[in-house]
């Protein structure tokens, strides 16, 4: 047995893909060390759409639902992690301006004690030592995005409390919890400038020339867990969702080398502890080992 075994990470994601593309090879390297890491996937993707041209087809369409849940099979084996569906149904990304209201029944208009209770269950059952989740922001303004922040964060302080929830199990406290900060700017322009240096295009250009400076909101990363050997089993991960991950499209751009050297970790913000560590951190579980 590793000396990790006894470990348990839970990921609170909205949609199938999402564990895949946040946080993914710090996962695979958890999974490789032996910890027990259980993906929640809030919603079944059922709006997503199809954003891999050679995907895009009617017979795809009609079965968005079934295609989607293969993928995360996929996905799944993969990364070495279990999984649960929360079973609420997919907002959609609202288009237009102003922005329609969300279709009725989604996961983004769920009161959050109802959207919580399911979680609180698979906490109080899974006994997780440290959860992540999306800031306050969504991580990107997708409301089920910000729905999961909202439920997770319900879901953290009731689980560990025996007044709450009181038929969803015996109470756990998890330790730690995390936001994912796997996107940041301080990263993109390392990407940038070092893929400039080396005389190669630069895939994040017209990108960052939208995305403003927000020193204080980079300032929020606490802990980087190197992982980028782990950067392929993400990327085959990333693959295996081929109804929304185009293989041809910007993320693969970036040569694997470089981004093993530039940026070889993925990055979090600490947000609740109970035990020690020093910030910042390397590990997700320092003060628990
Ligand atoms: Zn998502």
């Amino acid at each position: 047995m590793s000396e990790d075994a006894g470990l348990r990470l839970m990921h609170v994601h909205a949609h199938p893909d999402d564990e895949s593309s946040k946080g993914a090879a710090s996962t695979a390297m958890y999974v490789a060390q032996g910890v027990d890491v259980h993906v929640v996937t809030c919603t079944g993707g059922e709006r997503g759409s199809v954003l891999n041209p050679n995907m895009d087809r009617p017979e795809v369409l009609e079965n968005i639902t079934e295609i989607r849940r293969a993928e995360m099979e996929a996905a799944r084996e993969i990364l070495g992690v279990t999984q649960d569906w929360l079973g609420f149904v997919d907002s959609g990304w609202p288009e237009g301006d102003p922005k329609p209201p969300l279709p009725e029944g989604c996961f983004g208009l769920v009161d959050v004690e109802v959207g919580a209770e399911p979680l609180v269950r698979l906490i109080r059952s899974f006994k997780p030592h440290v959860m992540t989740t999306y800031d306050e922001n969504g991580g990107y303004p997708h409301p089920d995005h910000i729905m999961c922040h909202k439920i997770s964060m319900e879901a953290f302080e009731a689980a560990a409390d025996p007044t709450r929830y009181p038929d969803a199990g015996e109470p756990w406290q998890v330790l730690k919890l995390y936001y994912q900060h796997g996107f940041n700017r301080p990263k993109a322009v390392a990407l940038h400038e070092a893929a400039l240096e080396l005389g190669i295009e630069s895939v994040f250009g017209e990108r960052l020339k939208e995305w403003k400076p927000d020193p204080a909101w980079d300032a929020r990363v606490t802990t980087k867990v190197p992982c980028a050997e782990y950067f392929p089993v993400r990327d085959r991960a990333l693959i295996a969702h081929a109804t929304q991950i185009d293989p041809d499209g910007f993320f693969f751009q970036i040569p694997m080398d470089l981004q093993q050297r530039v940026w070889p970790t993925e990055d979090f913000e600490l947000v609740k502890s109970f035990v020690e560590s020093s910030l910042p951190e390397d590990d997700l579980f320092a003060g628990i080992r």
